[in-house]
């Protein structure tokens, strides 16, 4: 496993990774334009992260080794997609032990910049995502997408994946990326992966490790609320106002749990539904403060047949 820093490191790791057996084989069909793989045109899989890896990294890792020849992971926590009063300098770090995962995880290229080979001295250009950044989380945190939309244009550009690999855990971010690509027109096919979940239920972030041990029990209520949605749903509610109304009865039912926001919302543009159309589905999702971290999750209600 080759790890590298700067971004001329990373453009010639990169062009190393062509060369080699196309084990995959064929051709890669990308946003429907076909390129062709030839004699030693290796596929490459892209699983960009901001490190303090667990399972759920893990997951995207494994998909990317199972569908390309090559699979490049990014570990940075990227500044422009922290607002000012968020945890840039707490957030959880692990180097060592990320590098020792990956390598056993049988990754072949890992960038870890330093904020400076990320944005070089005079960086002055971003990518600002429309409305489908500007609800839930965008709209909680301004700013956030507009950091991944850039970094991550920054990432494609390098990295020139043939896929790129995100969780259904941020399904938000998903959402914007698809965006970005479509508009863009960017030749990356996105892949979302389901959510890991501990045996309990929380789904995994390296934000859990905020938790208080007293706070862990409470953090349940998330998975909860989404489970009882779900279970409505399933069973033919497709009021969108009693879908919230569920989720939100779950929460505030925890007295250790504060409620952000709940949402039932096209899971395409992520505008709040009124009624879900059976055809279409919703994608169901919450933020909630359970002590000091604030906590994400979400389900995917899914078309009825
Ligand atoms: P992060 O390091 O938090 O930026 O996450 C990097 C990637 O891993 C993102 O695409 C996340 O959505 C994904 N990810 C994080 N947690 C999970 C999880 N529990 N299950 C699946 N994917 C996850």
């Amino acid at each position: 496993m080759k790890v590298v820093t700067t971004r001329e490191e990373l453009r010639t790791a990169r062009a190393e990774l062509e060369v080699g057996p196309d084990t995959a084989g064929g051709d890669i069909t990308v946003a429907g334009a076909a390129r062709p793989s030839g004699v030693g045109r290796r596929s490459v899989g892209l699983v960009p992260t901001m490190g303090f890896l667990h399972e759920g990294h893990l997951s995207l890792v494994r998909r990317a080794r199972e569908e390309n020849d090559a699979t490049v992971v990014s570990i940075f926590v990227n500044p422009t997609q922290f607002g000012p009063s968020e945890d840039l300098e707490a957030y959880p770090r692990d180097l060592d032990h990320d590098l020792a995962l990956l390598d056993g995880a049988g990754v072949d290229l890992v960038w870890t910049p330093q904020v400076e080979d990320v944005y070089p001295a005079g960086f002055d250009t971003y990518v600002t995502p429309g409305g489908v950044a500007d609800v839930l989380e965008g709209a909680r945190r301004p700013g956030h997408f507009r950091g991944v939309a850039t970094i991550i244009s920054i990432l494609f550009h390098l990295c020139a994946p043939d896929r790129a690999y995100f969780g259904q855990k941020d399904a938000q971010q998903v959402a914007v990326i698809r965006q970005l690509v479509r508009d863009l027109g960017l030749p990356v096919e996105i892949v979302a992966c389901p959510i890991v979940r501990e045996p309990d239920g929380l789904a995994m972030s390296s934000r859990n490790t905020y938790l208080a041990a007293a706070d862990r029990p409470a953090a349940l209520v998330l998975s909860r609320a989404l489970q009882a949605a779900g279970r409505a749903w399933a069973d033919g509610e497709g009021d969108a106002e009693a879908l919230r109304t569920i989720l939100r009865d779950v929460i505030t039912a925890e007295p250790r749990a504060v409620v952000d926001y709940v949402s039932v919302a096209d899971p395409r543009t992520l505008a709040e539904l009124t009624a879900v159309d059976p055809a279409v589905g919703a994608l169901a999702s919450l933020a909630v403060r359970v002590g000091a971290p604030r906590l994400i999750d979400n389900l995917v209600l899914a078309p009825r047949a």
